[in-house]
């Protein structure tokens, strides 16, 4: 009988990992920190987020939301969701933001209103300067930089995942911030996008903040900044926004 040998935690006779002080399957490499994962959401209820994720809205108030002069947002606050109240304008939270992993679930009016950008209008602006557009594009063309899931003005989604107005919908967003050095751009922003699971966005570059009409260049700003939900006149609801920030740098 051969004797019950434990399977090797790690090796330490194996080559360098090519521009990496661990070795390949080395032992002493740190274990990756335990996140317990959330749960999937229904269209009856939000699902849960991960264990380290920073919760911005769980259905129950807006007191992590400020209007953009600071004082509280008046949104609608009902039934899990909050409900942009038309004309009181965005709103933004009060804790800033680099770079993350962003979910966020949202509903365009089930009432169809409009067409083009005046159907179920809202948006996502990143560091409150660059907008992730929220559109009823369910049967309802627009210009393609300013279609649902466009990063407003600069880039098309890949593909359009619309779910039908009235129907819950997710943006799940991994954000690198833009990188400065004095008024010098480094690096741009970058994102990957998944709407209601379909891939939209694959590490495209941000051109700059978003405008409409216009170009608009990057010009330094700190490497955090609020999350901004915009106003644009259409009841549209949002639920389950929270985000994880990210320490990409190695
Ligand atoms: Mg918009």
């Amino acid at each position: 009988m051969t004797e019950q040998r434990p399977a090797p935690v790690g090796y330490d006779d194996t080559p360098f990992i090519p521009g990496s002080r661990y070795r390949v399957h080395d032992g002493t490499r740190p274990q990756p920190r335990i996140v317990t994962p959330g749960t999937a959401s229904t269209p009856e209820s939000p699902g849960r987020p991960p264990s380290d994720a920073v919760v911005l809205f769980d259905g129950s108030d807006l007191s992590r939301w400020a209007a953009r002069n600071g004082q509280p947002a008046t949104w609608k606050v009902e039934h899990g969701y909050m409900e942009v109240a038309p004309k009181t304008g965005d709103i933004m939270t009060r804790e800033e933001l680099g770079d993350c992993q962003l979910h966020l679930e949202w509903m365009a009016p089930a009432e169809v209103k409009g067409n083009s950008q005046g159907r179920g209008n809202s948006g996502v602006f990143l560091m409150n300067r660059y907008e992730i557009q929220v559109l009823d594009c369910y049967n309802n063309p627009t210009y393609a930089d300013g279609t649902t899931a466009a990063v407003y003005g600069e880039h098309p989604p890949l593909v359009n995942a619309c779910r039908p107005p009235g129907e819950w919908q997710t943006y799940d967003i991994v954000w690198l911030a833009p990188r400065f050095e004095g008024e010098r751009l480094v690096s741009p922003a970058y994102i990957t996008m998944l709407h209601n699971g379909v891939l939209v966005h694959h590490h495209r570059d941000v051109l700059g903040p978003t405008g409409h009409r216009n170009v608009i260049p990057y010009t330094p700003h700190p490497s955090k900044g609020p999350l901004r939900l915009q106003d644009h006149g259409n009841p549209v609801r949002f639920r389950n926004i929270w985000y994880r920030p990210l320490d990409v740098e190695e």
